[in-house]
């Protein structure tokens, strides 16, 4: 058995930065970790993608994107690159190949078993992901079983899918990605519409991330909004980051070729049926679109910046089929690959102190867990709108290892 003042679950970015300010504190510690630092971004995404954050909005303790090309997007063997350059120059003490297979309270701390040796601790840091785990809807059981599911976790390129058609569900950051990449490899695409969040990839001449990020909006914190847990359960934004900067929406999505169908709302006997929801659904996103073009708008023109920025310009509204389907015979429409791009969540299946509600989440407050000692990291709107951005990791890890520093030294007094 082992011991350190903190253990930190995990060596993404939000693990490597809470390293990085209890380095700076002289807390000792150590970060235990799966695969390699990095390893969701190593091992959990598919080829083609590139971040939808641009290069200059990747920032953590100490340390930024340094690269010519700012406004770029970088691609996964350039973030791991990213990271692990970090990992090195803080001089990180990462335990890799350690998976945490248990935690739980001991007198004064917890107990961390692993697939090595265990450990013991006075203050915990999960900082071990929010995208663990592929959500699935449950109507996934009445799919037949020639159809092959796969999540976006696994896929991969469309080279690896089964000979043809594809339906994806779900048509927000990842789903709308796959779509046009899918489609243009020459595949039958269905993409099933719900909820979503419509975005320009530049407004004004400037990158959207640029305006939100200038305007504060990813400052915004947890204990300033009514509603944060409407907020933390949103949809991520339909973005895509490519080198000519493309916009990817269900417009140009609809122009290439894929079918937009509204939500998935039943598996039955081979057929899929579909909610006639979706011109609400691609209206209200199209509504909430113009309210944030709107602020920016009113941002520039209160600071008197408008010389400073292109005119302003609004998009066409969602264009979709008066006749969008309702149902869909997988069969007959040579569907032969399901892809749920329905979301992600955490996994906390090692974790054996009473801390998560009755749907599996951990509750805590803006990242303190209802534990003593006990925190976490990286949850989408934790404790500010970009806290499971990269460029979030930073504040947030700041203000916990405050927290975390306190706690040690009242405890100690
Ligand atoms: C498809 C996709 C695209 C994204 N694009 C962007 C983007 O463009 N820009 C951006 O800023 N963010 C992006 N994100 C969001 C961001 O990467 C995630 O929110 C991430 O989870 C936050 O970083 P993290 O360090 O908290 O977690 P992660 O990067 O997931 O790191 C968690 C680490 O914990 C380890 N771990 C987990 N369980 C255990 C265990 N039991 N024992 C030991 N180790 C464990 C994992 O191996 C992993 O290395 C994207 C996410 C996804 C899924």
């Amino acid at each position: 058995m082992r011991f350190a003042t903190a253990i930190i679950i995990g060596a993404g970015q939000s693990g490597l930065a809470m390293s990085r300010h209890l380095t700076d504190s002289s807390i000792d510690h150590v970060v235990l970790e799966r695969g390699e630092v990095a390893n969701s971004w190593r091992m959990e995404r598919w080829d083609s993608l590139r971040l939808l954050t641009p290069n200059w909005q990747s920032r953590l303790p100490g340390y930024a994107y340094d690269g010519d090309d700012p406004d770029g997007f970088m691609t996964m063997p350039e973030v791991v690159r990213f990271l692990q350059r970090y990992a090195d120059v803080s001089g990180v003490p990462v335990a890799t190949g350690t998976r945490v297979t248990r935690v739980r309270h001991t007198e004064g701390g917890y107990e961390v078993s692993t697939d090595q040796v265990s450990w013991r601790c006075r203050a915990l840091v999960i900082a071990s992901g929010a995208c663990n785990i592929a959500t699935i809807p449950s109507l996934s059981a009445g799919l037949p079983h020639q159809v092959t599911t796969l999540t976006p976790l696994q896929y991969r390129n469309p080279g690896l899918l089964p000979d043809g058609g594809v339906m994806i569900v779900g048509a927000s950051a990842s789903g709308i990605q796959l779509a046009r990449e899918i489609h243009a490899s020459g595949r039958r695409v269905v993409l099933s519409v719900g909820e979503h969040v419509r975005m320009p990839r530049t407004y004004r001449g400037r990158d959207i991330q640029w305006w939100m990020d200038a305007m504060g909006a990813m400052d915004v914190r947890y204990d300033a909004l009514e509603d944060i847990e409407r907020a933390r359960r949103l949809p991520s934004l339909q973005l895509v980051g490519t080198p000519e900067h493309v916009t990817v929406d269900l417009n140009s999505l609809r122009k290439a070729g894929v079918e937009l169908v509204g939500r998935l709302v039943g598996l039955r006997d081979g057929k899929a049926q579909f909610s006639g929801s979706l011109a609400n659904h691609c209206a209200l996103a199209d509504l909430k679109m113009n309210r944030l073009l709107a602020n920016i708008d009113d941002w520039v023109r209160t600071n008197g910046f408008n010389e400073r920025f292109s005119a302003p310009q609004r998009y066409e509204p969602t264009d979709i089929a008066p006749d969008a389907r309702l149902g869909l015979d997988l069969s007959d429409a040579g569907i032969r690959t399901l892809i749920w791009a329905t979301g992600y969540r955490p996994d906390y299946s090692w974790l054996d102190v009473p801390v998560l509600d009755r749907k599996g989440r951990i509750r805590h407050d803006g990242g303190v867990v209802a534990a003593p000692g006990m925190y976490v990291l990286g949850l989408p709107f934790m404790r500010r709108r970009k806290s499971s951005f990269i460029d979030g990791a930073g504040d947030d890890a700041a203000d916990i290892s405050s927290h975390l520093r306190l706690g040690l030294a009242r405890a100690a007094a």
